[in-house]
């Protein structure tokens, strides 16, 4: 017989390449993040706040950290935002929030490490962008007073490239060298090696003056999808620095989330980058939290880690004749996220809960089987009915016009039940 499991085996079951790169660490006080090696995949965000608006981003920093961030970058551009970084720190330690601080530096960040020595100190780490430490004979200087503030309070560094702010005197070398090639490379591939090397160099100069490896973290940022592919497959192979991916400039909804999501995944899925940002400007109204939703979600949808319960839902179709389920499924996803900063640590392990809101008897028992706790809503021309199906057992059917209510009621009892104090989670 032909096209059976006899004449090509099993199907191999997919899953992403090993990470390659060397391990860093990020700490602010006790709280030790790991980046690189065998560490999870993180989560960082940026918040949009003006920093010496010290309050207004603490709490900031503190949604995104509750969102599920694990670093959390800010903008010290400025003496008073420097001057505003170690009370940024310090409410967010009275606030019990221990999320290592990033900051990001251009131009002036020699200036701001060196003459603010608080704000060195209250961060966990130096965002430095090559293309933008100064030009001439200054860029070597002020590149090394950098080195030398995160070398003097032991901290690590981002050298983060950009190509929108690339080293202009670089990629002017390099097109000139190019120029000479019996066989001209293309001005992006010129472009993706400026990129590389200005990356990779500049962290070289940065060990050989005696930041440790392991204090090193990489990103060469662009806003293609096919661009970013493309270089940070040749930076992972030319170096094993950890890599802090990201398509820069992302856009905003939904072009913004697909094209981050389909540059980090193929990326992720080589076993390339340590962590992640989804870049998204946010929509009227949106929350910035929005973006590490998104990033969480990249990594929760690639199996790389659990982060919120998930809920399945049909998408509807004919056979469904109100909003209803679509209702529940929304009320039942926005409830589970917004209780994991109680839940995470309530309730161990109630990350991995998965829950299905089907529309109807198609699809309905079958998916809700397959979840922990799962309703099949009644479809069209079905009987009112909304059997609720927990650890893949029909336990019992809803009626009535509360069902969302009561459903919502059940799911908190499984919950309690399952990961409440005193049992342990599965
Ligand atoms: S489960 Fe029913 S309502 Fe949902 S998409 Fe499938 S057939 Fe349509």
């Amino acid at each position: 017989m032909k096209n059976s499991s006899l004449d090509f085996g099993p199907v191999a079951i997919a899953s992403p390449l090993p990470r390659r790169s060397r391990q860093a660490k990020v700490v602010w006080g006790s709280r030790v993040v790991t980046v690189g090696g065998d560490a999870p995949v993180r989560v960082q965000s940026m918040t949009n706040t003006d920093t010496v608006d010290a309050i207004g981003t603490a709490i900031q920093v503190k949604e995104l950290a509750q969102a599920g961030s694990e670093f959390v970058r800010i903008t010290v551009n400025t003496p008073e935002a420097a001057a505003a970084v170690p009370y940024i720190r310090e409410q967010l330690d009275r606030m019990g929030e221990s999320v290592p601080l990033v900051g990001d530096f251009h131009y002036n960040g020699h200036r701001l490490l060196t003459e603010f020595p608080d704000c060195a100190q209250a961060l966990s780490k130096y965002r430095i962008n090559p293309g933008n430490v100064g030009k001439g004979d200054k860029r070597d200087k002020q590149f090394g007073q950098m080195i030398e503030a995160a070398m003097r309070w032991d901290k690590a560094v981002r050298i983060g490239v950009n190509w929108g702010s690339l080293d202009q005197e670089l990629l002017a070398e390099l097109m000139d060298t190019n120029s000479r090639r019996s066989t001209p490379w293309e001005a992006r591939q010129v472009m993706y090696e400026a990129l590389i090397t200005s990356a990779i160099e500049s962290a070289r100069r940065a060990e050989a003056m005696g930041l440790g490896g392991d204090q090193i973290i990489l990103s060469c940022k662009v806003s293609g999808v096919q661009d970013l592919i493309s270089v940070y497959r040749e930076l992972a192979r030319r170096c094993d620095y950890a890599l802090h991916l990201g398509l820069t400039e992302a856009g905003m909804g939904t072009k913004g989330t697909v094209a981050s999501a389909a540059a980090l995944s193929v990326l992720l899925q080589e076993g390339i980058g340590d962590t992640i940002r989804v870049s998204l400007t946010p929509q009227p109204g949106e929350a910035r939290t929005q973006e590490v939703v998104v990033a969480s979600e990249i990594l929760q949808a690639l199996g790389m880690r659990v982060f919120v319960p998930s809920v399945t839902a049909c998408p509807g179709c004919g056979r469904t004749t109100s909003t209803t389920f679509q209702d529940l499924a929304k009320q039942i996803d926005d409830f589970l996220r917004a209780q994991m900063p109680v839940w995470r640590v309530r309730y161990p392990g109630v990350e991995t809960l998965r829950v299905a809101v089907m529309g109807c008897i198609v699809n309905g028992p079958g998916e809700s089987k397959h979840a922990d706790i799962g309703i099949s809503l009644p479809g069209t021309g079905e009987a009112p009915a909304a059997p609720v199906f927990i650890d893949g057992e029909k336990a019992m059917t809803l009626r009535g016009d509360d069902i969302a209510n009561e459903f919502h009621r059940i799911v908190e009892q499984y919950i309690e039940k399952r990961f409440g104090a005193g049992v342990p989670a599965v």
